[in-house]
């Protein structure tokens, strides 16, 4: 029996399975891991770019938001690859529970899935929020109004500044988001990494908690992880032909 069908076989004797995505899955669609060579961080100083600055000065909101508009024609022509459809199909046969990504770019749902089963770590930004008020509008809205008025760093009618609905480095993950993803961690019976390299904060984390509750894990990554050693199955491929090749996999059983 090959990877690809061993695989299969334990998601479909699986009751719930869930998947951790991550820069891999979103450069199959053309949109660049920030901290590979040649990355954005490598054009715009992530240090310039810290929510202290942001919260400090005009300037520096100015800045954020030049770096951001810079990236967003990329996300917003973005379009879901093989992979995040494979998700959308192991979740129509009722093995998915959720997602957990890493990602900001909105992929999985613009794909199909629903919005409450993917959990989006870093922020998304399809939307940007009031930092106050915490209000939120559709992206495409900030971008219509900054182009009518020249606008270079948005304020909220309330006062408070809005930002791109991401996290920015200094500023704290969205606690309900993480802890949301640790209790879906703990309670999978088949945990998947696709297209992260488990480096950072939380995600190094939810792998060892799917496995300390007794879950398979499954990696997929073209790197090394720190956490290959405790895999039940490492695949060092693209993550979109592996999850496709998967998902049909899962469909004859
Ligand atoms: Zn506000």
């Amino acid at each position: 029996m090959d990877k690809f069908e061993a695989i299969a076989e334990i998601i479909a004797a699986s009751r719930r399975v869930v998947v951790f995505t991550g820069a891999g899955i979103s450069t199959e669609s053309g949109i660049q891991d920030f901290r590979s060579p040649g990355g954005l961080w490598e054009q715009w100083n992530p240090d310039e770019l810290t929510f202290d600055k942001f919260m400090n000065s005009r300037a520096s909101r100015e800045h954020y938001w030049g770096f951001s508009r810079a990236i967003w024609p990329t996300m917003a022509f973005a379009k879901p690859n093989i992979g995040h459809y494979a998700l959308v199909d192991l979740y129509k046969m009722g093995k998915l529970d959720s997602i957990i990504t890493q990602n900001v770019d909105g992929l999985h749902q613009a794909a199909g899935m629903p919005d409450d089963k993917v959990i989006e770590l870093h922020g998304t930004l399809k939307w940007v929020a009031c930092l106050s008020c915490g209000k939120r509008f559709p992206r495409e809205e900030i971008e219509k109004m900054m182009d009518e008025t020249g606008e270079k760093a948005p304020e909220c009618s309330c006062g408070g500044y809005l930002k791109q609905a991401t996290i920015s480095f200094g500023q704290s993950l969205p606690e309900e988001a993480v802890s949301r993803a640790q209790e879906k961690s703990a309670t999978c019976d088949v945990f998947i990494v696709a297209g992260s390299s488990l480096v950072v904060y939380p995600a190094a984390q939810m792998p060892i908690i799917a496995k300390q509750n007794g879950a398979k894990l499954v990696i997929i990554t073209l790197s090394d992880t720190p956490h290959d050693r405790y895999a039940d199955f490492i695949i060092h491929e693209k993550t979109g032909p592996t999850l496709s090749q998967i998902a049909e996999a899962v469909k004859k059983k």
